[in-house]
């Protein structure tokens, strides 16, 4: 059985692109993979957490999973920053990595825009620790949305870099797991931006606990065009905001884009927006409802994470003392 490792950020409330880009896929991947689900609370502080926040966010976030059908008994959901073996091979592997790899991630850029200079080394060196999250656990596979497909190119290059320069075989390569729909979910207020849960904007994204109302109210007002829906993909071209809501409502109703247009072609927005928001309410609210009631009981999602840190460290522990010893620590 292939194993699968994959993280989401306590940085915020999860949104509808983490959960059609991710969590969505780690619950069917649970019938045939062994799961590592990771809350990489230490990536969070690449840029700047509040410590109150950033403790809620990672329980809530827990809950999220847990009531959106990850199994923590089956499977392991923990906080990274619990398994001292992420730290210790991300430390090794920014003496892999080359400066000028991590002058190509995209992601960076992105994220520290214009303001290079003021940001903080941590989330330049932040792939570093992500392939190390992957390859502490020598995982096969990773599921991810498309914003995360040249980290992963990357840590391909840092094992094969590493197998090379110790001159074994000792890291896999790793399989970047997206989905064929939605694997890039857009924001509601600017079609050519990401959804992201640390947008400054809230009513630029779902979030995975938002209540009937405010879901309605985001669609109602998220960005469009004037036009009609077309008659077919085609007729989005040009479209980034008009292509993102059909791309949604395809994605959580199981169907094509081909399929929703022949629903609704011809109609303005006020109608599609209506409908788009009873398809996201039908899969948001039971998850919002589960997640409540999980909340109430603090203590029982400590002790879940701690259970999965346990078990997650049986597996890294024993592959990075190898590591460290292949690079010649004294043990
Ligand atoms: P942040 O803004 O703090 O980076 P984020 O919303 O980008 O948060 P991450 O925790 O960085 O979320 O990513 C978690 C997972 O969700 C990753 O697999 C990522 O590829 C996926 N993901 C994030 N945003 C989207 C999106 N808009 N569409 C599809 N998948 C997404
Ligand atoms: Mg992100």
């Amino acid at each position: 059985m292939q194993r699968i490792f994959s993280g989401i950020q306590p940085s915020g409330i999860p949104q509808l692109g983490n959960y059609l880009g991710a969590i969505r896929n780690w619950v069917n991947l649970q019938a045939d993979h062994e799961c590592v689900f990771c809350l990489v609370d230490m990536h969070a502080i690449t840029v700047w957490q509040d410590p109150a926040k950033l403790r809620s966010q990672t329980l809530t976030q827990a809950a999220i999973l847990l009531a959106s059908g990850i199994d923590a008994e089956k499977h392991i959901l923990f906080n990274q920053s619990a398994v001292s073996a992420h730290a210790r091979l991300a430390w090794i592997f920014n003496c892999v990595t080359r400066l000028g790899w991590l002058n190509r991630m995209t992601q960076f850029k992105d994220k520290a825009g214009k303001d290079r200079e003021n940001h903080s080394s941590g989330l330049y060196v932040y792939p570093n620790l992500m392939a190390a999250d992957i390859l502490a656990y020598k995982a096969t596979r990773v599921p991810v949305g498309e914003d995360q497909k040249q980290h992963l190119e990357l840590t391909n290059d840092i094992a094969q870099k590493f197998n090379h320069d110790y001159g074994l075989e000792f890291f896999p390569t790793v399989e970047a797991l997206i989905p064929p729909a939605a694997a890039r979910v857009m924001s509601l207020r600017d079609g050519t931006k990401k959804m992201s849960k640390s947008d400054p904007s809230a009513q630029s994204r779902i979030e995975m606990t938002d209540d009937a109302d405010t879901i309605a109210l985001k669609i109602r007002r998220a960005k469009t065009d004037t036009d009609v829906l077309p008659a077919d993909e085609a007729g989005l071209e040009g479209r980034p905001e008009a292509k993102n809501l059909v791309t949604i409502y395809a994605a959580l109703a199981d169907t094509s884009i081909a399929d929703v247009l022949s629903q609704h072609e011809g109609q303005g927005f006020g109608p599609f927006k209506q409908a788009l928001t009873d398809v996201v309410v039908n899969t948001i609210a039971p998850i919002a409802q589960e997640t409540t009631r999980l909340m109430q009981d603090e203590n029982h999602l400590v002790k879940t994470l701690r259970s999965g840190a346990a078990r997650a460290q049986a597996i890294a522990e024993p592959i990075v003392s190898e590591v460290e010893k292949i690079v010649g620590f004294v043990k």
